[in-house]
């Protein structure tokens, strides 16, 4: 049995190869090189429904026989701004900047240091020889600041601080990202239901 991910993202991934491994996942996770899924969802659901099921129509029947062909989404969210920019957050636009500076100065002009925020993470998964399909969610809590601190990572990761941490995910070991991440925490609620789902075997 062996994962597919539909992603365009090089970073995402990078981080589900490591958060799978992670797992002890004998399943070794492939690129579905085209992100063919537009994302014009109002929810990560609809969106990571939307990616995954566009990977499994580029594939030929006979070729998805042991694939599990995964979709995800993923997003920020500020509860003091009404959890925005959310599913919006990959085309989220201020002052004619993009993404991390565009909430920066969005945060700097709105007299917001730092707010409370959430990483969300939604993953679908259609499984082989089957119609069924499985959707799980992760999420992790944290405060965003308006100045970014660290390179590591991408998006708003340099903004974002988990709870309980001093360091932004821009400035953390990806392996440390990898294990509390919304990514991971989503990765592995699928595993646990995939467990349930599949004779995956020893
Ligand atoms: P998508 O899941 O590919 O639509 O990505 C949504 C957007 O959310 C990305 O472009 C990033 O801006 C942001 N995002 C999602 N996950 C992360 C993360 O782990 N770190 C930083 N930004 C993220």
């Amino acid at each position: 049995m062996r994962l597919r991910l539909v992603t365009g993202n090089a970073h995402k991934l990078e981080e589900y190869g490591s958060i799978l491994r992670g797992l002890d996942c004998r399943l070794p996770l492939e690129e579905l090189d085209a992100e063919s899924a537009v994302e014009c969802g109002v929810t990560y659901y609809q969106n990571a429904y939307r990616k995954a099921r566009s990977g499994i129509l580029s594939v030929p029947p006979s070729g998805l026989d042991d694939w599990i062909v995964l979709g995800d989404d993923s997003g920020l969210e500020l509860p003091l701004f009404d959890n925005m920019p959310g599913v919006h957050s990959a085309r989220f636009r201020y002052a004619n900047l993009s993404e991390r500076a565009a909430l920066g100065a969005f945060l700097t002009e709105h007299h917001v240091l730092s707010t409370p925020a959430r990483f969300v993470c939604w993953i679908v998964a259609f499984l082989p020889r089957s119609s069924w399909c499985l959707a799980c969610s992760g999420a992790v809590t944290g405060t965003v600041t308006a100045e970014s601190r660290g390179s590591r990572g991408f998006g708003y990761d340099p903004l974002f601080t988990p709870d309980g941490y001093s360091l932004t995910f821009g400035e953390m070991d990806p392996g440390l990202k990898d294990h509390i991440s919304h990514r991971a925490r989503a990765a592995r609620a699928l595993w646990c239901s995939l467990q349930g789902a599949l004779p995956l075997g020893p």
